[in-house]
């Protein structure tokens, strides 16, 4: 994938930051405070590989207090830098403000590359990590929250949760000290997919709007959409698990050693498995092979979802782009000038701040359940269960006609954790995609959603400043 820098990723985040600040009424002083990180904590630590030392550089930015906990990934990459986490963390900051998650933003990365470790080495590395966190107050329930990111997953969040309730005995909220953790950890089902199913249920709401619909030259709905998703990690698996689902066809789909495309649509875990085994994703069966994997973001097809690194649509190849409808599933995937050509272009780019705020909201959902210490349905799915019942038995008493055993259950049904994780998340992406495009409809000049997304956050977070009082 070509990285064609125009700005520094956090120049990019500010440029877009004050393209939105014109539209919102802010003192400057808040607007800059709004902006800056508040923390920054750069450290090297020394871990012992095999029988040399290695010191490693990582890092943890908390963007914003306005909120506490701050919340966000922890990534792992030889491309992590300062830059970096500090856009991450920013971007952070909006997402949560935008699905109002009462969080502020932070991001950590440690700058390796995980495919060389053993599973036992990186367990060093991310326990000697998190011990560094600790040392500094940067992890906590009330104070830091990390999760996955790229190159992070449950297993890693196992060991940050370990590490700090060893540090932290008897501290009854300890598991709340990170999300995105295993089930059998105190994790919440769902979180898992979280982050590709936001970004479909995000979609689906725009693709439902016949106004921005006929801008983009497509008929409404989802179903028969014609998709490419770059990526097929985490978020860009379930993206397009949701897609097909959904009725859409997953035409294309991007990974570094190349891509593949197929017009009849393809299927994730089919392609998953292929690459697992093959150790490529080229050479699926059915499939054309694309040897240069950009040239996929170039295809003709309706909605384009970029769901792996920032900066991989710029200013070079953005004139090229055929697609409709971008949804932003990454972080940063567009450039400020592929913003413009855009614009430009009338191609609606539904912004990452938004679109993938999926996983920080059931984060959201999974930090409450570890504060409450219970799971979600455990006290009322029977009793709305035995309700139900009731209520049917009634209903066929005084009607004298039976509903069938396939409608019975899906009416007496309680909700378990899934179905009131899922409906939350739900709820939060429509009310989100609603905001914004209200916002964005009540002023004609706002160019472009991602300007819209950020009026939004920045006046949450400007009038939760305001009413700290930090700015009478
Ligand atoms: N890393 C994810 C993101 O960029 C999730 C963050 C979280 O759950 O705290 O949104």
């Amino acid at each position: 994938m070509s990285i064609h820098q125009e700005y520094s990723f956090f120049d990019a985040v500010l440029a877009s930051f004050d393209k939105a600040a014109k539209f919102t009424a802010w003192d400057p002083g808040i607007l800059e405070q709004i902006k800056q990180c508040n923390s920054v904590y750069r450290m090297h630590f020394p871990v012992k590989i095999g029988d040399k030392i290695e010191v490693i550089k990582a890092y943890r930015v908390q963007h914003s207090h306005h909120k506490t906990p701050c919340k966000g990934g922890i990534r792992f990459a030889t491309t992590v830098n300062l830059d970096e986490v500090m856009a991450l963390a920013a971007l952070m900051t909006y997402k949560c403000a935008i699905v109002n998650v009462p969080f502020g933003g932070a991001k950590g990365g440690i700058n390796i590359d995980p495919k060389k470790y053993t599973p036992y080495e990186l367990e060093k590395i991310t326990r000697r990590y998190t011990h560094e966190l600790i040392k500094k107050n940067f992890i906590g329930p009330g104070t830091d929250v990390p999760a996955p990111d790229y190159g992070t997953g449950e297993r890693e969040m196992s060991w940050i949760l370990d590490t700090y309730t060893s540090m932290k005995p008897g501290e009854i909220d300890a598991l709340g000290c990170v999300t995105g953790k295993p089930v059998s950890q105190g994790g919440v089902r769902g979180r898992r997919e979280a982050t590709g199913l936001g970004v479909f249920y995000g979609i689906r709401e725009i693709c439902a709007m016949p106004d921005l619909m006929e801008k983009a030259g497509l008929p409404a709905g989802v179903e028969g959409k014609r998709v490419i998703v770059q990526g097929l990690g985490n978020v860009g698996y379930h993206a397009a698990k949701f897609f097909r689902e959904g009725g859409a066809k997953v035409i294309a789909l991007a990974e570094f050693e190349g891509a593949i495309f197929n017009e009849e649509g393809l299927n994730e875990e089919e392609v998953f498995q292929h690459r697992k085994k093959e150790g490529t994703i080229l050479n699926f069966p059915g499939a054309t092979n694309i040897l240069h994997s950009a040239d996929a973001l170039e295809l003709d097809c309706d909605i384009l979802i970029p769901a792996a690194l920032e900066n991989v649509i710029n200013g070079e190849n953005a004139p090229r782009i055929k697609a409709k409808i971008i949804g932003e599933a990454a972080n940063g995937p567009l450039t400020p000038e592929a913003d413009e050509i855009f614009i430009k272009k009338g191609i609606l780019v539904v912004p990452d701040m938004y679109l993938n705020a999926g996983g920080v909201t059931v984060s959201y959902f999974e930090w409450l359940k570890n504060l409450s210490h219970v799971r979600y349905g455990r006290m009322e799915k029977r009793f709305t269960e035995n309700q139900n019942r009731s209520i049917l038995n009634q209903m066929e008493d005084l009607t004298g006609k039976t509903v069938n055993s396939r409608e019975k259950e899906i009416i007496m049904h309680g909700p378990n954790e899934a179905d009131l994780v899922y409906s939350g998340l739900e709820e939060t992406m429509i009310g989100a995609t609603r905001e914004i495009t209200d916002a964005w409809k009540a002023n004609p000049d706002i160019p472009d959603m991602r300007t819209a997304a950020y009026v939004v956050a920045i006046n949450k977070v400007g009038t939760s400043y305001a009413e700290l009082g930090i700015f009478p």
